[in-house]
């Protein structure tokens, strides 16, 4: 497994690989691996003949309040992680490789999607993750990028960027990986107490019951889901940023949920418990859960 800190060093090795007429796949992340990362990985390979991981904690997709500093970056441990999963190269840049300095950045923004939801909790986020995907994407060049559903929003912007700048990537998105009690991996869990771990299943058991409302009881109304997945987070004390039910690729609201017709709904949530805020989300009433 290559190891490369430049955007020439990881030009030149995809490249020498495409010259070979290997398909590269792309994987990125900001590290702190765990098995949801692996999972994409691994499964990388059935689009790819060579998989890239990229690992660079983005700062400028951090608010100025958010976790950056604090953000773990175990990088040996991370390289063993990719190593042990059949990774080929990882590109792990310092940040001035990134954002040379006094380099004036883009302000990018897609309305009504940017701004929304997990945009309007965290203004600027998305503008961030933006600019750091196009640039990694113009840097490793790969034939298929592939991304966690964990980050639904992520998913769509990502892909809404890529169609308007015409990029010829093919995106593929993956199941979210899950602890056993449903808990969806994320870094920060780490960041949970003993305590809060259990209270933290809320948002897992809050999308099952939505998604049990909409599939088996074939509810329709947007506000009753939307309420009973707020009742159940706050049962488990957390504090909600929103718990909501929208159309599967636009975010738009829906006056009435018709999965049939939409092909699926999505059920968004993002909550507080104390110092850490966790995101999750389920896609209901597709014919296959997928956006
Ligand atoms: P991050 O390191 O958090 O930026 O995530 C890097 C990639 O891994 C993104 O495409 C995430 O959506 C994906 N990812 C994060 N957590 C999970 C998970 N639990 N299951 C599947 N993919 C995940």
């Amino acid at each position: 497994m290559r190891v490369m800190a430049t955007i020439a060093g990881v030009r030149e090795a995809v490249r020498a690989a495409r010259c070979e007429g290997r398909r590269v796949g792309f994987v990125p992340t900001m590290g702190a691996l765990h098995e949801g990362h692996l999972s994409l990985m691994r499964l990388a390979r059935r689009w790819a003949d060579r998989v890239v991981v990229s690992i660079f904690v983005n700062p400028t997709q951090f608010g100025a309040k958010e976790d950056l500093s604090r953000y773990p970056r175990p990088l040996e441990r991370d390289l063993e992680l990719c190593r042990s999963a059949g990774v080929d190269g990882v590109f792990a840049p310092e940040v001035e490789e990134m954002y040379p300095p006094g380099e004036v950045g883009m302000e990018l923004s897609i309305p009504g999607l940017t701004d929304v939801l997990e945009g309007a909790f965290r203004p600027g986020h998305f503008g961030g993750v933006m600019r750091v995907v196009a640039k990694l994407l113009n840097m490793v060049e790969p034939d298929v990028a592939v991304w966690g559903r964990k980050d639904y929003q992520q998913c769509c912007v990502v892909d809404a960027m890529m169609r308007d700048l015409a990029m010829p990537i093919r995106n593929v998105v993956l199941p979210t990986v899950r602890e056993a009690d449903g808990l969806a991996m994320s870094s920060r869990n780490a960041y949970l107490s003993a305590e809060e771990r259990p209270r933290a299943t809320a948002l897992f058991k809050a999308l099952r019951e939505a998604k049990g409302m909409v599939e088996r009881e074939g509810e329709t109304d947007p506000a009753v889901v939307e309420g009973a997945m707020r009742r159940v987070i706050e049962a488990h004390r957390l504090t909600v940023d929103y718990a909501v039910v929208r159309h599967p690729r636009t975010l738009g609201e829906l006056d009435c949920l018709e999965p049939r017709l939409t092909g699926g709904v999505v059920g968004l949530v993002a909550a507080r418990l104390g110092s850490v805020r966790l995101i999750d989300n389920v896609v209901m009433g597709a014919e296959e859960e997928s956006r």
